[in-house]
C-alpha cells in the first residue's frame, strides 16, 4: 500500500507516521438525527441484547458466584475521581474543566476487562443458539439449566484469536459451560493471561506473530471443524452488540448520581481502542442514547494507531500501521493491533468525534498516579483513557470545542475515562508496574 499521498497531504498523518502524539478530529461527524436511520442496527437491537443478558443472568449467577450480589448482571461502577483530577492538574500543570469520572470496566466480574461485555454475551448467545437448535431448552425455560450441560457442550469447540483479554473472557466463559476451548494468542499476550486460561482447561496456542495473524490462523482452524465456532473480533456483530448494552446501563448510573447530560451539560467519553470492537460498540450505544450531547473519542498507542489511520484515510481495514512504517509494538497489550476491524470504522464514520494517540511512556505514569491518588489499579492499556483530559488545551481540541459551540459549556462537562482492564492482573505483575 502506497500511503505517501496521504502523509504528504495531511499533517496529522505525517505526525502519526513520526510516532508523535496527536488528536485526529473527525470532520465527517454528523448531527445524530440525520444519520440515525442509516445503520442496519439501532436502539431496538441494543435493547434486544440487553434483554438477552437479563435472560442469561440466572445462568451467569450459578456459573460465577461472584455475580450473586448483582443477580448475574455483569456491570461496573461509575466513580467520581476528584483526587486524580487534582493530582493530574498539579502534576501536568493543566486545568481540567468539568467533572472527571472513571468507568470501571477494569473491575467487571469474571474477565476483569471490558471484554466481559462483548465476549461473554457472544459465548452465551452461541450456547443458547446451540441448545435451542438441539432441543435442549425452549425459549421459555429458565436458562440456569445450562449450567449442568457440560456433556452437551463438550461436543463443541469455541475458538478465538486474542492479545490476551478477549481470550480470557471467551475462554473462561466457554470453559465453564463445558465447551472445548482454544485461544490463539498473539506475541503481545502477557504470560499470566495464558497461565490463567490454562488453569481453566483452555488450550492456549502461542504465536510469534501479531494479532491479525493469530486471528487468521484461528479462523482457518475453526473452519476445518464443523462443530467449531470462531469468535471473530474483526467482524463480529454479536460482540459489538454486547458492548453497546453498556450505554443503557451508563444512562441509569448517571441518573442515579443526578448527573445531567443534555444540551447544556455535555458528556465526553474516552475509550482505549485496539481493533475497535469494544470502543465502537460502546460509542455506538452512547450515540443512540445521548445523540449529539455525547462526544466519543478513541485513544490508541502511538505505535499501534490502526483505527486512526483506517478512518483518516477512509481505507479502514485495507490499511495497517505497518504501511505507515509503524511497528505495532506497545506495552498496552490490549491495544496492540495493527489493522482495524472491518465493521467498526465504517460505523464510526459519522459518529466518532476523533482519535487520540498516546505515548507508551505516559501509560505507566498514569497507572501510578491513579493508584496513589485513588487506590485504583488499572492495566497500562486502560490508562490510555486519560489522554483526552490531559490535552484539553491542544490546538485541535480548542478548535473542536469552538466548532461544536462548547466554549461556554466546558465547566459543565462530565469527562469519563473508560478504564478497560486491570482487576485480574496478578500481584507480582502489579508490583512491577508500580515500581517502574
Ligand atoms: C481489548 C481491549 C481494549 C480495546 O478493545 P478493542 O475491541 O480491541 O478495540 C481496550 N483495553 C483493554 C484493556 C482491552 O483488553
Amino acid at each position: 500500500m502506497d500511503i505517501t499521498k496521504y502523509i504528504n497531504s495531511n499533517e496529522i498523518l505525517q505526525n502519526v507516521a513520526d510516532l508523535k502524539e496527536v488528536l485526529w478530529v473527525n470532520n465527517d461527524i454528523k448531527n445524530f438525527s440525520t444519520v440515525k436511520n442509516t445503520y442496519n442496527i439501532g436502539m431496538k437491537d441494543i435493547e434486544c441484547a440487553s434483554q438477552k443478558l437479563e435472560k442469561y443472568a440466572s445462568l451467569i449467577k450459578i456459573l460465577f458466584p461472584e455475580t450473586k450480589e448483582s443477580n448475574g448482571i455483569i456491570e461496573s461502577e461509575l466513580r467520581a475521581i476528584d483526587n486524580m483530577k487534582d493530582v493530574c492538574e498539579k502534576y501536568f500543570n493543566i486545568a481540567i474543566d468539568g467533572r472527571l469520572m472513571l468507568k470501571m470496566d477494569s473491575h467487571l466480574p469474571i474477565a476483569g476487562s471490558i471484554k466481559a461485555r462483548g465476549g461473554i454475551y457472544e459465548v452465551l448467545k452461541h450456547a443458547e443458539d446451540l441448545a435451542l437448535k438441539e432441543g435442549l431448552i425452549t425459549e421459555n425455560d429458565n436458562y440456569s439449566v445450562l449450567a449442568s450441560k457440560k456433556d452437551f457442550f463438550e461436543k463443541y469447540t469455541v475458538q478465538v484469536g486474542s492479545t490476551g483479554n478477549l481470550g480470557l473472557s471467551i475462554g473462561i466463559m466457554s470453559a465453564k459451560l463445558g465447551f472445548k476451548t482454544i485461544v490463539h494468542m498473539s506475541v503481545d499476550a502477557k504470560e499470566w493471561k495464558k497461565e490463567l486460561l490454562r488453569s481453566y482447561g483452555v488450550k492456549v496456542i502461542e504465536y510469534a506473530t501479531d494479532y491479525s495473524h493469530a486471528v487468521e490462523i484461528g479462523r482457518n482452524e475453526s473452519k476445518s471443524n464443523p462443530l467449531s465456532y470462531f469468535v471473530d473480533d474483526e467482524n463480529s456483530i454479536n460482540l459489538f452488540m454486547g458492548y453497546s448494552v453498556s450505554a443503557l446501563r451508563l444512562k441509569k448510573q448517571l441518573e442515579n448520581q443526578n448527573i445531567l447530560v443534555n444540551d447544556e451539560n455535555p458528556l465526553f467519553v474516552y475509550l482505549p481502542c485496539g481493533i475497535g470492537g469494544a470502543p465502537g460498540g460502546v460509542a455506538f450505544g452512547l450515540k443512540q442514547v445521548f445523540g449529539d450531547n455525547v462526544h466519543c473519542f478513541f485513544v490508541e498507542p502511538t505505535h499501534a494507531p490502526c483505527m486512526l489511520v483506517g478512518m483518516a484515510t477512509k481505507l479502514h481495514d485495507d490499511v495497517c500501521v505497518q504501511d505507515f512504517g509503524i511497528d505495532g509494538k506497545t506495552q498496552a497489550d490490549g491495544l496492540a493491533v495493527g489493522r482495524a476491524s472491518k465493521l467498526v470504522g465504517r460505523y464510526m464514520e459519522n459518529l466518532l468525534s476523533g482519535v487520540y494517540t498516546i505515548d507508551d511512556s505516559k501509560l505507566n505514569l498514569i497507572l501510578k498516579l491513579l493508584y496513589s491518588s485513588e487506590n485504583i489499579f488499572i492495566e497500562p492499556s486502560a490508562c490510555a483513557s486519560f489522554e483526552g483530559v490531559l490535552t484539553l488545551d491542544s490546538r485541535e481540541m480548542k478548535m473542536y470545542i469552538k466548532n461544536h459551540n462548547l466554549t461556554d459549556k466546558m465547566n459543565k462537562v462530565t469527562h469519563i475515562a473508560w478504564a478497560t482492564g486491570g482487576a485480574l492482573v496478578p500481584d507480582n505483575v502489579r508490583n512491577e508496574y508500580l515500581k517502574e
